[in-house]
C-alpha cells in the first residue's frame, strides 16, 4: 500500500483517489464452494456454466390450438382438418397421422413429428371431429423450436455474477442442480467509544445508545457475508489492540466505527499502525471526513467515523465497493439520476457532499427531490426518512430551488 499525497485543498483526499487506492490494493478471494441451486440466490457465480441440454428440450406449442402439417393444405383458402388426438403438456401425441389430419394441442406440449404449424384455437371453427381453418391461416406459427431459449453447450451465465432470481430460473430450466460460487467473506465489526451503551441497558449521564452496530449489521446483510458483531470496545488502546489482533485472525475484514479522528480519545489510527499497515485519510467528503484503511496480517481493516450518517456514507462509498471486489463480485455502481431539486441546498466548496433527500415521482412520471431535513451527521431521523443521496460535487457552492441535481436512490444499482 502506497502512501498517497493530498493534492486537494486543506490536505483532503478526493473520493475518486481513495477509491482508486482501495481498488488497487484489494485482490479477490480465490476460495469457492459447491452449493445447491435453492441456496444460490445472491451468491457470486465463480465459474461460467454451460447448458447440458437444449432449452426447451423439444419443439413445443406456444399456445393452445391445433397442430398440423402446412403441406397438407393449399395456400389461401379455407381448409378442413380432422382431429385425431390430443397432445398435452407432459403427455405427447405419439400415434401416426395421415394427410388432412391434425391434433388438438396445448401450450407446452411437444409438437407431434408430422406437424410444422400450430393454429390458435380462437382462429378455428369446430364441426364435430373436424376443425375448419380461416382462409388466411399462416403456416409455421406458434411453435417454439428446441433450443430456442438456450442451445446445448451454450454458455448460460458468465462468471463472475451475483445470481438473481432470473438467473436461478434459467439454471433450473437447464437442469443445473449444483453451482460453484465464491466462498463467503468473514466480516467482523465493532463500535468504539466510552460513551456507548448496548440496547437493553439504562443510559447514565453522557452515555448514548450504540446505533452504528445496528446500521452496520443491516448494511452488511448479504448472502456473501458471514457477519460477526464484536460489540463495543472502550477508548483504550490496549483493549483496541487485543480486539484488532483477535478479530484479524478470524476474519477477512474488520470494520470499526468511531475513534478514527484525531481527538485525544481516538486510538484507531495508532492501534492500526501498531498492529498492521495503515492508510489514514482525511477525505474530501461530507459527512465522513476521517477514514482509516489498512491491513492486519491478511485481514483488511476499515476504521469508519463515529457519526452514524458518516458511517452510512463511508460504508456505501468505500466499504461496499471494497467488499464486492474482495468477494470477487462484478462491480456495481449506484444509479444516478438528474432531477429537479425543490429545496434550496446550502454547500461550501471543498468536499463532495451526500445530502439526504426524498425523491418523489408525480403521476405523470416526473421526478423531483427535496431535502429530507437538517443535514447534521448525527441526525438519524432525517436519514431514516430519506430515500436517496443528493450528490453535490466538491466545487459546488449551493443549489437554488428549481435547479437540477444528481441523486442516488438507495438500493438502486446498475
Ligand atoms: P468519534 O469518531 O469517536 O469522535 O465519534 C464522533 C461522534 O459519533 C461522537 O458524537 C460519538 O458519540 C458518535 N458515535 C461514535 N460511535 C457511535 C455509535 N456506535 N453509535 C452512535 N454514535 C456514535
Ligand atoms: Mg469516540
Amino acid at each position: 500500500m502506497t502512501n498517497i499525497c493530498y493534492p486537494n485543498k486543506h490536505d483532503l483526499l478526493s473520493v475518486e483517489q481513495a477509491l482508486l487506492e482501495i481498488r488497487q490494493a484489494i485482490k479477490a478471494i480465490t476460495g469457492q464452494e459447491l452449493i445447491a441451486l435453492p441456496q444460490a440466490l445472491g451468491r457470486i457465480l465463480a465459474d461460467c456454466i454451460s447448458s447440458p441440454i437444449d432449452v426447451p428440450p423439444l419443439r413445443t406449442a406456444a399456445m393452445d390450438g391445433y397442430a398440423f402439417a402446412a403441406g397438407d393444405l393449399a395456400d389461401g383458402r379455407q381448409a378442413e382438418l380432422q382431429v385425431i388426438g390430443i397432445a398435452w403438456a407432459g403427455k405427447p401425441f405419439l400415434a401416426q397421422q395421415a394427410q388432412g389430419q391434425c391434433v388438438r394441442i396445448f401450450t407446452g406440449a411437444v409438437v407431434p413429428e408430422f406437424a410444422d404449424s400450430v393454429i390458435a384455437q380462437e382462429q378455428i371453427e369446430i364441426n364435430g371431429d373436424t376443425v375448419s381453418l380461416p382462409a388466411d391461416w399462416q403456416p409455421y406459427k406458434n411453435i417454439r423450436a428446441a433450443g430456442s431459449d438456450v442451445k446445448q453447450h451454450e454458455e448460460l451465465i458468465t462468471a463472475p455474477k451475483k445470481l438473481s432470481a432470473r438467473d436461478l430460473s434459467l439454471l433450473a430450466a437447464a437442469g443445473v442442480e449444483q453451482i460453484s460460487v465464491k466462498r463467503k467473506l468473514k466480516i467482523g465489526f465493532f463500535s468504539t467509544g466510552d460513551e456507548l451503551v448496548a440496547l437493553g441497558e439504562p443510559l447514565a449521564i453522557g452515555q448514548i445508545y450504540d446505533s452504528n452496530r445496528y446500521l452496520l449489521a443491516g448494511l452488511l446483510s448479504d448472502p456473501n457475508h458471514t457477519v460477526s458483531d464484536l460489540g463495543i470496545v472502550a477508548d483504550d488502546q490496549l483493549k483496541l489492540e487485543q480486539t484488532f489482533k483477535n478479530a484479524a485472525q478470524q476474519h477477512d475484514v474488520i470494520i470499526s466505527t468511531g475513534g478514527a479522528s484525531v481527538g485525544d480519545a481516538d486510538f484507531v489510527k495508532q492501534t492500526l499502525e501498531k498492529c498492521g499497515q495503515v492508510n489514514f485519510w482525511k477525505l474530501a467528503i461530507k459527512p465522513g471526513k476521517p477514514l482509516a484503511f489498512g491491513k492486519i496480517g491478511d485481514c483488511w481493516f476499515f476504521g469508519l467515523p463515529g457519526n452514524p450518517v458518516a458511517v452510512l456514507v463511508t460504508y456505501e462509498k468505500f466499504v461496499k465497493p471494497a467488499l464486492e471486489q474482495l468477494a470477487g463480485a462484478p462491480p456495481t455502481q449506484a444509479l444516478r439520476l438528474r432531477v429537479r431539486c425543490d429545496s434550496r441546498l446550502k454547500k461550501s466548496p471543498g468536499r463532495q457532499e451526500y445530502q439526504r433527500g426524498i425523491l418523489c415521482q408525480s403521476a405523470d412520471g416526473e421526478l423531483a427531490v427535496r431535502l429530507a431535513g437538517q443535514q447534521d451527521s448525527h441526525q438519524l431521523k432525517v436519514a431514516s426518512q430519506s430515500n436517496c443521496f443528493i450528490v453535490l460535487d466538491a466545487d459546488n457552492t449551493g443549489i437554488d430551488a428549481g435547479e437540477m441535481v444528481t441523486v442516488e436512490p438507495f438500493a438502486a444499482v446498475l
